[in-house]
Formats: structure tokens, sequence, C-alpha cells
């Protein structure tokens, strides 16, 4: 194509084709001139890409979703960045694995009783299709929260269930605790996303019919039971009168006496109880083994931290992996809920370092989802379940350090107290200088070392001891048959109905 003929083009496509000649009756004609300029190439690059874009409408094989907790488009934005300076460029023309997929959406994140939502009632939109109250796992909005009576007629069936009901295989991976929210919403139903051990359920409720989250994971009756569980969260599936075989000094957390981990060993010859990266990597998946994974006895650790762990860990990635290994195996397909828990730990702690981190690690984990499977027959949603009040301001230079203090032209920009402020901050939090016993007067910077360390705690206005969730949306991105279907501004529970089309196990769909 010539220059003339691209520059008509692109007059043409905006609209600007009347303009344009109208111009020429004003002057001499004089010729567009367009080149070498990597921004405006990788534009028309991306263009023919687009183009190219086809809808799969095929039935899906294989589902598999991809949550990070809290993770909303500015944490997207910075971790790209982190991502990038991480292996020495500027940062601001990476993407970030999930970000190169073609179809995504926007979720609409609000619960039916709060506009700025929690996990438990977001993954609930996600895992069964209906919007409910937050603090509540998979239980409809009828019920109140934590009336373990009025919950019990008002189950909702997780997609998870579902799967298993129709011979899939399935498996569910956190780096938070297993009986964590978002986890948890994949397969047990409680009126309160504290119950996540017997010792946790309020007084009457195991007469009232209601069961504690652990156990429910263990005692699942639909199918032949989960098939993969990793996570963090021993304590909740050991007895009180257990020790906890990582940390001597600490033992479980139920009361009622059951080793749930035992148990699930008990099932049968193929299950299998995992706590430490050796017995990890001995899993075999040609054994076709049913794992049971818990590597610490509360949440995992930050990726950040992760080496200094004392059985060790593995990665979210090595997890990934390890779950689809196993799970490919079953002629059936397979669903696959897998989560970065710590991205919103990481945020409630004010500390910017570890999220984006924690959100580098999760995009690894995306990665090498689409690498192991078949793009055709795959469909792979990566999402968030809501926001977080991290903030990406200032004017910094281009290639500043995502996690520094804002510089320009090599010069620190100061604010109106004379002193330099960072590129990330947050709304609210435990950085705040309007905490009790900070001199408020005085707003405390570090130097760029300090502030760019690991464990720093951005600056934030409102003082609360734990930086808050945030009501904007955040981003659905869609690969795979069905992944078409993520257009648009969307209610966060349309995402279970999309995996279900795309499984054929809607009511409504074609089988
Ligand atoms: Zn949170």
């Amino acid at each position: 194509m010539t220059m003339k003929t691209l520059s008509a083009l692109l007059l043409m496509s905006a609209g600007l084709a009347a303009c344009a000649s109208a111009s020429l009756d004003a002057g001499p004609a004089r010729a567009v001139t367009q080149t070498g300029d990597a921004w405006f190439d990788g534009a028309q690059a991306t263009l023919a890409q687009r183009k190219g874009v086809t809808h799969n409408t095929s039935k899906a094989k294989n589902v598999i979703l991809f949550v990070a907790d809290g993770m909303d488009p500015t944490t997207v934005a910075a971790a790209r960045i982190y991502d990038g300076q991480s292996r020495g460029e500027e940062g601001e023309e990476n993407l970030l694995s999930f970000e190169r997929f073609p179809h995504l959406a926007m979720s609409k994140t609000y619960t039916t009783d709060t506009q700025v939502p929690d996990s438990a009632g977001t993954m609930t939109a996600m895992t069964t299709g209906y919007k409910t109250r937050s603090g509540m796992i998979s239980v409809k909005k009828e019920s109140p929260r934590g009336d373990c009576e009025a919950s019990l007629a008002v189950h909702a069936p997780t997609f998870i269930e579902i799967a298993e009901q129709a011979g899939l295989a399935t498996g569910v991976i956190s780096t938070a605790r297993l009986t964590h929210a978002t986890p948890a919403a994949t397969y047990a139903h409680v009126p309160d996303r504290d119950w996540e051990s017997d010792a946790a359920l309020p007084e009457g409720a195991y007469e009232a019919g209601c069961r504690d989250i652990a156990s429910q994971l263990i005692d699942f009756p639909y199918g032949d039971g989960v098939d993969f569980a990793m996570g963090g969260g021993r304590g909740n599936f050991l007895p009180a009168e257990a020790n906890d075989p990582e940390d001597e000094d600490r033992k479980g957390w139920r009361k009622d006496g059951r080793n749930l981990t035992a148990e699930w060993v008990a099932k049968s010859d193929k299950h299998a109880f995992v706590w430490n990266k050796a017995q990890f990597d001995a899993i075999d998946p040609a054994a076709d083994p049913r794992v049971l994974g818990l590597f610490e006895g509360s949440h995992l650790e930050y990726e950040a931290d992760r080496e200094s762990d004392k059985g060790g860990e593995p990665s979210l990635e090595e997890m990934t992996r390890k779950a689809i290994d196993v799970l490919s195996r079953n002629d059936e397909g397979f669903v696959l809920m897998v989560e970065a828990g710590r991205v919103d730990h990481a945020h409630h702690g004010g500390n910017a370092a570890r999220a984006l981190m924690d959100a580098q690690e999760y995009a690894q984990a995306v990665a090498a989802a689409y690498d192991m499977t078949d793009p055709q027959d795959t469909l792979i949603i990566v999402t968030a379940d809501h926001g977080h009040t991290l903030t990406f301001a200032g004017y910094p230079a281009k290639g500043n350090n995502i996690l520094g203090l804002v510089k320009y032209a090599g010069e620190m920009m100061m604010a109106e107290d004379g002193k330099p402020y960072p590129t990330l901050g947050y709304a609210n939090g435990p950085g705040s200088v309007y905490h009790e016993g900070v001199d408020h007067d005085e707003r405390p910077i570090g130097d760029e070392a300090t502030v760019s360390g690991v464990d720093y705690q951005q600056p934030s206005l409102v003082p609360t001891g734990s930086e808050t969730h945030g009501g904007q949306d955040v981003t659905i991105y869609a690969s795979g048959p069905d992944a078409y279907l993520f257009s648009g501004v969307v209610e966060q529970n349309y995402i279970f109905h999309v995996m279900m089309d795309a499984l054929r196990l809607s009511p409504q769909a074609e089988k």
C-alpha cells in the first residue's frame, strides 16, 4: 500500500474525508508522510491483527477461570510496567500475557447489598450465575448473611459442581487459604464466609444442618469429588490435637477431631495429600492422582517471600501447570479455577510492591495455561473479583521506576510541601499520615531506595487499619470458545453464564 492511499484510508476511517477535500481547495496539495515510528507502525499491525480476529463458536472442552483477587485496571497497568522493568525495559510498552487476549469486557462488581463488594459475593456471582450479598458463599440473596436455616433452602449450584456432575475433571487452586472466600465459592455453601472450620460455626448451626467450608471440600457430594485442590489453610483441615507438619508450634484449628487431610487420602488409592515443595514435585500426573495440597497453615507466602518458606511452596505457575497436567488426562475435559489470592492482601496492607509481584506471577500462570492448552477448545477467562484504591499518578517520566518517586527529566518532582512523592498511592489504608500518633503536619517520605523497596507502604489519605476494596469495574479478558461473548459492560454474574454456554451445560444451551 502506498503512503498516499494509506493516508487516504486513515482520513476516511476517521470520518475526516470532507475536511481533507476542503483543505485541498485552500492551497497546493501536499503529501502526508508517515514513516518509521514504532507506535504508528505498531498500531497498523494491531489494526490488521484485530481485523483477523474470528469468533470461536465451538463447544469448549475445558474452561479455566483465573481470578486475581483485587486486581483492578490500575493494578494491571502498574503490574505491566513493573513486569517490563523487571526485565530492564522502560515498561510502558509491555503487555501482560492475558492483555494479548482477543476479547474483553468490563465487569460490574457490586453485590446485592453493597456498592463496594467483598470476595464472597463477587465470586459467588462468577461461580453460580447469581448476584448475592457480600459475605455469602454460593448462597442466594434471599438468605440473610449468617442465617444457617434460611441459607439451606437457597444454595446456588456452582460451575465446579455442575461440571463434576457432567463427568468433567475439576480443580481449584489459590495462594490464599483454600477455605478463603474466592476458592470456597467454587465448592462450598455457607451464609458467612468466616465459617472456614467447624470451630468458626456459630452455636446451633451444625445441628441446624450447616457445615464448615473445609469439610465441604472433603465431603463434596457431586461426581467423584473435586480432583485437584491446592492452596493454603492447613489449620482448617487439621484437628486441634494435631501438630502442623511444617511448624511444630502450631496446632490444627478444628474442634471436631476430624483430620480432613487423612480423610482425603483414605478416599481411594489415587488420593494423595502433599504439604511441601518436594512432595509437590514428586506428584506424577501419569498416575492420574487426586491431589490435595496445603502448603501453609494459613495463606501461602507472597511471591516476594516464597523462596524463604521453610517447607518450600510451589509458585502459582507451578501449581497451574501441575493441575493442567493432571486434569487434562480426563477425555471429557476439565474446569479449573486459579486464584491469585494475595494481590488483595498486599493491597490491604498498603504494600504495592508485593501486589505487583503477585500480579506478575499470576500473568505467568495464565501464560502457562495458554501454552499447555489448545485455544480452539479451551476457554480461558482472566478477571478479578473487585478493585482496590490504588492510584497511579503524578507526571513521572516514561520509564520512571513504577515503585519509585516521581521524577521527570532527571528532576525530582516536589509537592506543595516541598517534598517528593511516589507514583503509587492509596486512597486509604495504613500509610495515612492521619493515623493517631503520626505528626499530621509532617508528611513522612522516604528516599528512593526506601520507597521502591518491597516492604514500603504507599502513602494514603484516609486512615484505615486495612486499605479497603474499591467499587470500580474490573476487566474480563478471554480467549477460546465463546470468548467473543465478552464485550461491553456486563454484570459480573454473566461470567458463569458464558462458561456454561461454552461447555453446553447451560439449561438454555444446545447440547
Ligand atoms: Zn480483600
